[in-house]
């Protein structure tokens, strides 16, 4: 489904250059569920803006689907993620003038779904938040954004779904919940799932996980229970 080859992510700064991904390869089979761990600053965003096509290595091969995302132009990139790909981010990034139905149903509308609404509803009553859709954002406890967040990634029925530390704003209370319909709707749709978490309790939950460290790959190939 996904395939990274030796990606290097570097960038200029006053001191110089600064190497932030260096040699990174793996591959992410369809429906499986990767985990992407390590400490703060390590790379984890970096890469997985690189692999969900949002930003360009300095070096290296993205695959999606077979198709080398990192050989198109933007346009091409932005059509490929309006076909593919999903995202849920820490910070939960919905649009403050959109009511929550809104905020579900656009992606959708730009891509001309005539049934964008309709669809919008049922993910946010699949979410628990079928009364809240009149609501904005700001009007929203930080869980039901992320539940409005997570509406809105899976109304567009991704291949794949990125999430990075989608709990990492919440209290644990409200963390699990969120995790809970994180796999729960990935489960139901057969969503790859690529992870970036803090929390081993998480990172289990995925088939598989992959440590950064400084920017390296740790131990790419430990293999962790499957979550059936
Ligand atoms: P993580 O998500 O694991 O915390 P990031 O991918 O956000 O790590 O960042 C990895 C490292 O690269 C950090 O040290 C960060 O400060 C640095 N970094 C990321 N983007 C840039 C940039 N555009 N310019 C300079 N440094 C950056
Ligand atoms: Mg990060």
């Amino acid at each position: 489904m996904i395939e990274a080859h030796h990606i290097v992510k570097e960038v200029v700064t006053s001191a110089g250059t600064l190497r932030i991904l260096d040699d990174i390869s793996l591959a992410v089979a369809e429906g499986e569920a990767l985990a992407i761990v390590g400490p703060s600053g390590s790379g984890k965003s970096t890469l997985l803006g690189i692999l969900a096509g949002l930003d360009l290595p300095s070096a290296g091969q993205v695959q999606i689907n077979g198709e080398d995302i990192t050989a198109m132009d933007e346009e091409g990139r932005a059509a490929m993620r309006a076909r593919y790909v999903g995202f849920v981010f820490q910070s939960f990034q919905l649009l403050p003038s959109l009511t929550a139905l809104e905020n579900v149903a656009l992606p959708l509308e730009l891509r001309g779904d005539a049934q964008a609404l309709d669809t919008a509803r049922r993910f946010l009553e699949r979410v628990g938040l079928a009364a809240r859709w009149h609501h904005y954002p700001r009007q929203l406890s930080g869980g039901e954004q992320q539940r409005v967040a997570l509406a809105r990634a899976f109304a567009s029925q991704p291949k794949i779904l990125f999430a990075d530390e989608p709990t990492g704003n919440l209290d644990t209370a409200t963390g699990e919940t969120i995790n809970n319909l994180l796999f729960q709707l990935n489960r139901e749709a057969g969503t790859t799932l690529i992870l970036v978490t803090h929390e081993p309790v998480l990172a289990n939950r995925c088939h598989r996980r992959v440590t950064l460290r400084g920017g390296r790959l740790l131990n790419g190939e430990t293999a962790l229970p499957v979550d059936p």
